[in-house]
């Protein structure tokens, strides 16, 4: 058959896992954590099988999982999403990202991503027939450079997609940045895809800024987020979708014939869950002291530690140590130091190269000791 994505292989995620797991080196690589979640999430989740909820749910989700999402962003955003009509749950966020380009965009438009971007975010524009337009984030900072961004909206420009906290840098985009886009759409008619998978994991007292806050925004976007990340159960990929009913209504469409609806008991299981706002409210402290611990381990190795004011990632800069391209240095750490990492060149369309790699600190004490020991001897 002839590639729907011809540029694409294996992701990154997938091979430098496999890379770790054949090499048996500690793996800061593939984002996810390696503790377990709640105990009460999972009898949450039991009880709901025991209790029957085994068939199909509605199409848009379980109601009371809609009510519970739509509580949540009001409480924490001010924005009042309609539970019928505005939110969705989902396969996790891929399965919203790709729904959500496949409903709001043709072939011939195009589609802004500010680079370094998610894998996904690309193919899901390729699969839709648009054009990538690939604006780069200032090399450095991560931050978004408006100038960029609004020399490359044209006529053609649907939709511009964008995550904070930023995976791989960890940047959070502060309120005037968020304002400076409302300003910038305003007099277009481009969508907002907002990626907000890491939206629970923000540190040193910032707040997140969700798009859901700004009306002009609001009106305009998809507001993707994961109970993945949010729940450490990155295998149950569960997700949601908020977005004004005229999106929503369009992203159903394409959902209902994409996967037509998501696993019963967990949505049942996560809705009784979200009644307690603890949880995910005690993310931020949660994740800072697994930042803190890691980073200062990492102030006596030669990696020059940058930023991380989200995200459960932290990037750092390899050039003291290496001058081998960061996927070759990638593949050297997993092979030879026990420590497997993300090259952030896998981020960029054209692999640009800037000698920064990023590590997951999404696990336990122990896990990071062991990783720590072995990145002091670089
Ligand atoms: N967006 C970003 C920025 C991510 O880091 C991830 C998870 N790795 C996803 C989307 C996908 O989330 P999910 O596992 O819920 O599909
Ligand atoms: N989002 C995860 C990361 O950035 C990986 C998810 C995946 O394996 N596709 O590491």
């Amino acid at each position: 058959i002839t590639s729907r994505l011809p540029q694409v292989g294996t992701t990154i995620f997938t091979t430098m896992s496999a890379l770790a797991v054949q090499c048996r080196a500690v793996n800061l690589g593939q984002g996810f954590p390696d503790f377990g979640c709640d105990p009460r999430l999972v009898d949450a989740v039991a009880e709901a099988m025991r209790q029957g909820h085994n068939q199909y749910p509605p199409m848009t989700g379980v109601a009371a999982l809609r009510e519970a999402v739509a509580g949540k962003i009001a409480a924490l955003y001010g924005h009042g999403y309609d539970a019928q009509a505005e939110i969705t749950i989902t396969a996790g966020a891929t399965q919203a990202l790709l729904t959500a380009m496949l409903a709001a965009v043709q072939p011939g438009d195009e589609v802004i991503v500010l680079d370094p971007c998610y894998d996904s975010y690309v193919p899901a524009i390729e699969l839709a027939g648009a054009t990538a337009v690939r604006v780069p984030l200032t090399p450095g900072s991560f931050r978004p450079d408006f100038d960029r961004i609004g020399a490359a909206i044209g006529p053609r420009t649907r939709l511009i997609v964008i995550n904070s906290p930023h995976n791989p840098s960890g940047t959070v985009w502060s309120e005037a940045e968020m304002l400076r886009l409302q300003e910038l759409l305003a007099p277009t008619n481009v969508l907002v895809l907002s990626d907000e998978v890491y939206e629970h994991m923000v540190y040193d007292g910032l707040a997140h800024c969700s798009v859901s806050r700004y009306p002009g925004l609001a009106a305009r976007s998809f507001v993707v987020s994961s109970f993945g990340k949010t729940f450490h159960v990155t295998g149950w990929k569960v997700g949601t979708v908020a977005a004004p009913a005229a999106l929503t209504a369009e992203f159903r469409k394409v959902h209902q014939f994409n996967v037509f609806t998501v696993n019963t008991p967990m949505q049942v299981g996560l809705a009784r869950y979200l009644q307690d706002p603890a949880p995910y409210l005690g993310l931020p402290a949660f994740y800072q002291t697994k930042r803190d611990f890691f980073r200062a381990g990492l102030q006596s190795s030669r990696l020059r530690l940058l930023d991380c004011q989200g995200t459960y990632f932290q990037s750092v800069d390899i050039s003291a140590v290496t001058t081998l391209p960061e996927v070759d240095f990638c593949e050297w750490l997993t092979r030879e130091i026990g420590v497997a990492a993300i090259p952030t060149s896998a981020f960029y369309g054209d692999g640009f190269e800037q000698g920064i790699v990023r590590f997951c600190f999404a696990k336990q004490e122990a896990t990071l000791v062991q990783a720590l020991e072995r990145l002091q001897k670089l």
